[in-house]
């Protein structure tokens, strides 16, 4: 479903060039659940924002669902992320002066499609808050926000979700409620790759990149 074939990203920094990604080769196949671990730098939330199509290659070829990435344009790349992709982010980014209703429909504004409310309330039973719709984010714990985030990145019926380090604000009780989650997506069909520093819980997907100096080190 995706492919990844020799990516490179740099960035420039003041006179040098910093080597993000130095040359990753990776296929994630529709429907699998990946963990993507490896030491602060290493490349991680870039290796994420490329297979998200939120940013795209210095070098090499991209293909999502045998259409190629690396050569789109910003408003192709709009359409296949609204279409096709989910995030969700370690500090949630859930919109204060918003209901938690408004905030799992925020996305559907983008796409100028209307919510329906029924839809948007399986959504919030779906991550537990069935009750929950009418709350503003500050009345929520960090768990339950980020239960409101996972809802929000379902709203366009996304074949693949993005987690950046999504449990690393959390207890490891909340923790455990949204691999849950992930879990239960990945069961759906939904394609889920999360990066983590939880060894523990990346040791329950189904395989494990390791990255390293912007390389891929070891995969299982
Ligand atoms: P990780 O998520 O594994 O901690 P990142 O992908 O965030 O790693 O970063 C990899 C390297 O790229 C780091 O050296 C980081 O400082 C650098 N980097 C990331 N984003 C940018 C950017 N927008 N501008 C300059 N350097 C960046
Ligand atoms: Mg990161």
């Amino acid at each position: 479903m995706i492919q990844l074939k020799g990516i490179e990203k740099s960035y420039r920094r003041g006179v040098e060039n910093v080597h993000a990604l130095a040359g990753i080769d990776l296929e994630i196949a529709a429907g699998e659940l990946i963990a993507v671990v490896g030491p602060s730098g290493a490349g991680k939330t870039t290796l994420l924002h490329i297979l998200g199509c939120l940013d795209l290659p210095t070098k090499g070829q991209m293909h999502f669902d045998g259409a190629r990435v690396d050569t789109m344009g910003e408003s192709q790349l709009v359409a296949l992320r609204r279409e096709k992709i989910g995030f969700i982010f370690q500090q949630f980014y859930l919109i204060p002066g918003l209901s938690v209703f408004d905030n799992i429909a925020l996305p559907l504004l983008f796409s100028r499609k209307k919510a329906d409310p029924a839809v948007i309330r399986e959504l919030a039973a779906t991550v537990g808050l069935g009750d929950r719709i009418n709350h503003s984010p500050s009345q929520l714990s960090g768990g339950e926000m980020q239960r409101v985030a996972v809802a929000r990145a379902l709203v366009n019926n996304p074949e693949i979700i993005l987690a950046d380090e999504p449990t690393g604000n959390l207890d490891s009780e909340n923790s455990e409620k949204i691999f849950g989650l992930l879990r239960s997506l990945h069961e759906r069909g939904i394609t889920v790759v999360m990066i983590t520093h939880n060894d523990e819980l990346a040791q329950r997907a189904q395989r494990v990149i390791r990255l390293r100096d912007g390389k891929i080190c070891s995969r299982q």
